[in-house]
């Protein structure tokens, strides 16, 4: 008998890599999942859509004895994630880009996607300890610089850049463009030395839930964004953007956005200012704050205490889960202790 052609071989083998993908071990369920991983102050999240598709949101920070790496590939194992198809550096700091190449090392990216170069404001450390080396570490593989409006194509969720390179969207999405009735509060931060300006902030559309995640954008860019008009419209969870620092998450913003959940990525002595908590609070509809940490100083305005993944100061790296249906219901889990909390569209 005559052996099947080269290419027919290679055609065959590729559908049977793409029947076990889809029928995969890693997950059965049609809901799209969020796992905030604790990286002390920095950012790391996977994104788990259904259809057998992950990405990686920033990486935490360099370190010697490799905390994060370890933390965020332990996370993609247990998943059952040997290769992320996307790997997005939202901004070229050293706590959000600076471990993309360690994290690549252990689990590849396919594909990654970021705003193009660092902003010309940012300093000389900055693009030689993170931008250049991760530039490196991308070597040959397909890059995806993003700008206002585009998608990254992951599969199984909608996901629109709002923001990156320091621009914003030109029009409203569809269903928003309100008047932003919060607008008039605005004192916008000024730039700071880093690339936080820059970063590609991200709006994930799954049925009808809605999150936003910003980065570490700061109010300037917000004000872009938010001013006159809302041009993201409303969202079910909103990732505090800069780890809970005030430079980012103004009023106008979150007020706008009408967040029900926020998730705040705080370290232990990193970010949670209190005026972020008041903001947050204050915010109409809104219900809880979960967050990754106790912060110190936000005294008595802190989440209660089953919804903080590492309320004390020994941390056991504890991460919160995000898992979103089609109807917009979502369910909230701190993984130190399962509490969780379902919130209905
Ligand atoms: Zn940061």
């Amino acid at each position: 008998m005559k052996r099947p052609s080269l290419p027919l071989m290679k055609s065959l083998l590729i559908s049977f890599f793409l029947a076990t993908a889809t029928l995969g071990p890693l997950r059965a369920a049609d809901t799209l999942d969020f796992y905030v991983i604790d990286t002390e102050g920095g950012k790391a999240v996977i994104v788990v859509p259904p259809g057998g598709e992950t990405m990686l949101v920033d990486a935490g920070y360099p370190t010697p004895d490799n905390r994060d790496t370890n933390r965020i590939v332990a996370a993609g194992q247990a998943l059952g994630i040997t290769r992320f198809d996307y790997m997005v550096a939202t901004h070229y700091d050293m706590d959000h880009a600076g471990n993309i190449p360690s994290v690549d090392a252990k689990i590849p990216g396919r594909t990654f996607v970021d705003h193009g170069a660092i902003l010309p404001t940012a300093n000389a450390q900055n693009k030689r300890e993170f931008y250049e080396p991760y530039l490196k570490a991308i070597g040959g593989r397909p890059r995806l610089i993003v700008h206002p409006g585009d998608t990254i194509p992951l599969k199984g969720v909608r996901i629109t850049v709002v923001s990156a390179g320091g621009e914003v969207l030109a029009q409203p999405l569809p269903g928003a463009g309100q008047h932003n009735e919060f607008a008039g509060d605005a004192k916008p931060e000024p730039l700071d030395i880093y690339d936080n300006a820059a970063s590609v902030g991200l709006l994930y559309e799954f049925g009808k839930f809605r999150l936003l995640d910003l980065a570490d954008l700061l109010q300037r860019v917000e004000y872009k964004l938010m001013v006159p008009d809302n041009r993201v419209g409303t969202v079910d969870v909103f990732m505090v953007s800069h780890h809970g620092f005030k430079v980012s998450n103004s009023r106008l913003l979150v007020h706008a956005l009408r967040p029900k959940v926020a998730i705040m990525n705080n370290g232990p002595r990193k970010g949670g200012e209190p005026q972020v908590f008041d903001v947050l609070q204050g915010s109409p509809g809104f219900q809880d704050l979960w967050q990754l940490h106790f912060s110190p100083a936000a005294g008595r305005k802190n989440a209660p205490v089953d919804f903080i993944a590492n309320p004390g100061a020994a941390c056991e790296a504890k991460l919160i889960k995000v898992s979103a249906c089609r109807d917009g219901s979502f369910t909230v889990t701190n993984t130190r202790n399962n509490f969780s909390k379902t919130y209905q569209p």
